[in-house]
């Protein structure tokens, strides 16, 4: 059996190995290493893809964050409501600009921002909503644009797990993640489900007036040569992770079927175990299993990392810590016991390996290997 690895990115890369390193070497024999055609061309690609009418490439999904920020105009002390149970970059980019981060619960059944939660924390300060599409599965964002709309917020969907997630309406309505809000953001960081070689990012939006002070705003605030009309970042996407992304891109839809494979394999292995409670997918939004996650009751969860260790299988605590009990961001505002649902998931969640290339013999061994531990 293969070596079983929490992301396989070796095995994924071997498969697309001829295409990926062609479009590498085209970049370098071009040597249009920023900004190049590649560039232009997955921008198109994606929003293609998403059916959005902007994308916007730039360096990262923290970028892309705070670059959403800057272009709504968000002022210092404005509050920014977001999930305590995230990476730590949502509520980051938020304090850095000085808006204050306002961070609530989330639902239990599927670790997403919690819409009654969201409603409480809503104060005449309050200038936007940032859900995220925790491992890949959408927030309620019928919901959140419901209660944006009546209170005039801004909605910014941080979709760096979510890529290629379709969101249901109830209407009937099929979109993808990302596109709903005023802009969406993403991450190609290698893990993700839609990864390059190296860092990268994306900002999405239908709104012309936004794209066009995104795409400043990347640059410098620059749009015509050394004329800055208003306050930018460096945030590029590379012309060589642009290339990458293209051969990725086709096969994106492929990758998304390969997780849900593999998640339906742990879904049927832990089917009712009393300890062991699987991931749900909600009725709006498909699941793309950015992360495999279940949610453990009455396992030494530690003793288990220690377990399967030995057995030669990754496990991962996503997240150990919600936000609001972190040291840069514990404040006034929050105390223990604050937002029980994070706090008890995060002592009680653990992901296991979830990747495109898993075989269903690492699968099995995986999941005996956690059932053997459990059942003991
Ligand atoms: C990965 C991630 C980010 C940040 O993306 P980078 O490209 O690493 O900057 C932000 N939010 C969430 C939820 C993420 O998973």
């Amino acid at each position: 059996m293969k070596k079983i690895q929490m992301v396989d990115l070796k095995s994924q890369y071997q498969n697309i190995k001829e295409e990926v390193d062609k479009a590498i070497e085209d970049v370098i024999n071009s040597t249009a290493f920023i900004n190049g055609p590649a560039v232009k061309e997955f921008q198109e690609n994606l929003e293609k893809y998403l059916g959005a009418k902007h994308v916007i490439p730039c360096a990262n999904g923290t970028d892309a964050l705070q670059i959403a920020m800057m272009a709504l105009d968000l002022q210092p002390g404005d509050e920014v409501i977001t999930t305590t149970f995230t990476f730590i970059a949502t509520a980051e980019v938020i304090a850095l600009l000085r808006l204050a981060p306002v961070l609530v619960d989330v639902e239990p059944d599927t670790f997403n921002i919690s819409i009654e939660a969201i409603e409480k924390a809503i104060t005449p300060k309050t200038k936007a909503i940032v859900p995220v599409h925790l491992f890949g599965q959408c927030a309620n964002m019928e919901a959140i644009m419901a209660l944006a709309k009546k209170h005039n917020l801004f909605v910014i969907e941080d979709n760096c797990q979510g890529i290629g997630a379709d969101y249901l309406f109830s209407d009937g309505r099929k979109v993808k993640s990302g596109t709903i809000g005023e802009i969406g953001c993403t991450s190609f960081f290698p893990s993700k489900n839609l990864g390059c070689y190296g860092d990268g990012g994306a900002i999405f939006t239908n709104d012309d007036d936004l794209a066009y002070k995104m795409r400043g705003i990347v640059n410098h605030g620059m749009f015509v040569r050394y004329h800055h009309e208003m306050v930018g970042v460096n945030s590029r996407l590379d012309s060589i992770q642009a290339a990458i992304l293209n051969v990725k891109l086709k096969k994106l839809d492929e990758y998304i079927l390969a997780r849900q494979k593999a998640a339906n394999y742990y879904n049927t292995a832990f089917a009712n175990h009393p300890k062991i409670k699987t991931p749900i997918t909600s009725s709006y939004s498909t699941h793309v299993f950015h992360q495999y996650t279940l949610v453990l009751s009455g396992v030494d969860r530690p003793k288990l990392q220690e377990f399967m260790t030995g057995k030669d299988i990754p496990v991962m605590i996503y997240y150990p810590i919600p936000l609001h009990q972190q040291k840069a961001y514990i404040s006034e505002r929050y105390k223990d016991g604050d937002f029980p649902v994070a706090e008890h998931l995060s002592a009680h969640v653990i992901s296991l390996p979830m990747h495109t290339e898993l075989e269903d013999e690492q699968l099995a061994y995986i999941s005996n290997s956690l059932l053997e531990f459990i059942n003991r």
